[in-house]
């Protein structure tokens, strides 16, 4: 089970996930237009529940999943594009890319962006 998983590339890690859980931290949609949250990080159990703009919780999310998204946008393999990731978990790409957008999740490097200053 992922109970301690930290990224060195973003701020994605357990502990953060149950830290906006507790806090209600919202962030918006890829469109920018809603805000959802996390409602509930269960890292025993392996899932992750959001809260929907109409404020009810989705279903259940694997935060193993969720991990997988996050390495294939560092490794290059997607972008964080919900349509991309609709394609692999159908219906859960606004939310993941949202959450992933959030936490800094990027496919590009940091020295590529101090390339283009
Ligand atoms: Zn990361």
């Amino acid at each position: 089970m992922l109970t301690d998983y930290s990224c060195d590339r973003c701020r994605f890690s357990i502990s953060k996930l149950k830290e906006m859980a507790e806090t209600g931290e919202k962030f918006s949609t890829t469109g920018g237009r809603t805000m959802i949250s996390v409602k509930e990080v269960n890292s025993e159990k392996g899932y992750i529940v959001f809260t929907r703009p109409s404020f009810r919780p989705t279903s259940a999310f694997s935060i193993h999943d969720l991990k997988l998204v996050h390495d294939l946008i560092h490794d290059g393999k997607i972008d964080n594009d919900y349509e991309q990731i609709d394609e692999i978990f159908p219906i859960w790409g606004n939310y993941i890319s949202a959450i992933l957008q959030h936490l800094g999740c990027s496919s590009r490097s940091f020295e590529s962006i101090i390339r283009e200053q």
